[in-house]
């Protein structure tokens, strides 16, 4: 295997730091009196730097909401969160945006390519909006990394599914953020697609050093992670490192009173 690349990372300290982000304390309230929600009830949580971190739990448990406030895209009610060294509740809208851009990068279940630019332009659209330059060696390894060689000149449409969501992870590497986060990436993928790019997400981490985090239903997709957190009702519940696909599979059934027929998730673990 190689070894991660040394290459320092955009803002912060540039990525020395053992922990990525860190949610203290962190709440998340939706409406008001009767109608008030409690989509995130007092959560701490570390995300590991150069790992890869799966969210698991329930239909509205908080996972959307949780990797939301993390990576800087919705509020809080209370608590903080902290990419790195900085903490991002609280940055005035202009910054956040700048924060975004230059240090996050996501993938989220619909890929968002642009359907007039080619693979390429797709990957370095976000450095190019930035006025960064890609650095081309970089781009070379992560174009090889994701599987995507040949087809840099392909437009969108002329991509498969799994294709184009590879390109989606490259253009995430590609801008060497300090965090990836993806909303259950892989929804959208046959098994076969899915798993190539969860097979790119994860060499992203063991070749590249990428730190990432994902939200997920699928217990397949929770077993290429190196830790899953569970949450229910607004809370961490528990956590499993090194999680294979019946390790999580029974962690789930467990948690739905060992009934596989409950509405979160069929016998294959996956949602309704
Ligand atoms: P998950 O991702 O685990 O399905 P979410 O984070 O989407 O859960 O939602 C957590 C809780 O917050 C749910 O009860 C959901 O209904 C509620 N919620 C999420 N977004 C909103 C919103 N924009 N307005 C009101 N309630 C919301």
């Amino acid at each position: 295997m190689t070894s991660a690349v040394t290459i320092p990372r955009h803002g912060g300290t540039g990525g020395k730091t053992a922990v990525a982000a860190r949610a203290r304390q962190v709440v998340k309230a939706y409406g008001t009196g009767e109608a008030r929600v409690l989509a995130l009830d007092h959560v701490d949580v570390d995300i590991a730097r150069g790992r890869f971190t799966a969210i698991m739990g329930p239909s509205g448990s908080g996972k959307s909401t949780l990797m939301h406030c993390l990576a800087g895209l919705d509020t809080v009610t209370g608590g903080q969160i902290f990419l790195d060294e900085t903490e991002i509740t609280g940055l005035k809208d202009k910054k956040l945006t700048r924060l975004r851009r230059d240090r996050i990068g996501f993938v989220f279940q619909a890929f968002n390519l642009l359907p007039t630019l080619s693979a390429l332009e797709n990957i370095t659209l976000p450095m190019d909006i930035a006025g960064r330059r890609p650095d081309k060696e970089w781009l070379d390894r992560v174009v090889g990394t994701v599987g995507l060689a040949g087809r840099l000149g392909h437009r969108p449409a002329e991509l498969s599914g799994g294709q184009q969501q590879r390109v989606a992870v490259a253009r995430a590497l590609a801008a060497r953020p300090e965090i990836i986060f993806g909303d259950e990436p892989t929804g959208n993928l046959d098994s076969r697609a899915g798993a190539e790019v969860l097979g790119f997400l994860r060499r992203s981490v063991d070749e590249l050093g990428q730190t990432v985090v994902m939200v997920t239903h699928d217990p397949a997709a929770a077993s290429y992670a190196d830790r899953v957190l569970y949450l229910a009702d607004g809370r961490i519940v528990d956590e499993m490192e090194h999680p294979t696909a019946e390790a999580v599979l029974d962690r789930m059934l467990l948690f739905s009173g060992g009934n596989p027929q409950t509405p979160d998730f069929d016998a294959r673990g996956r949602t309704s």
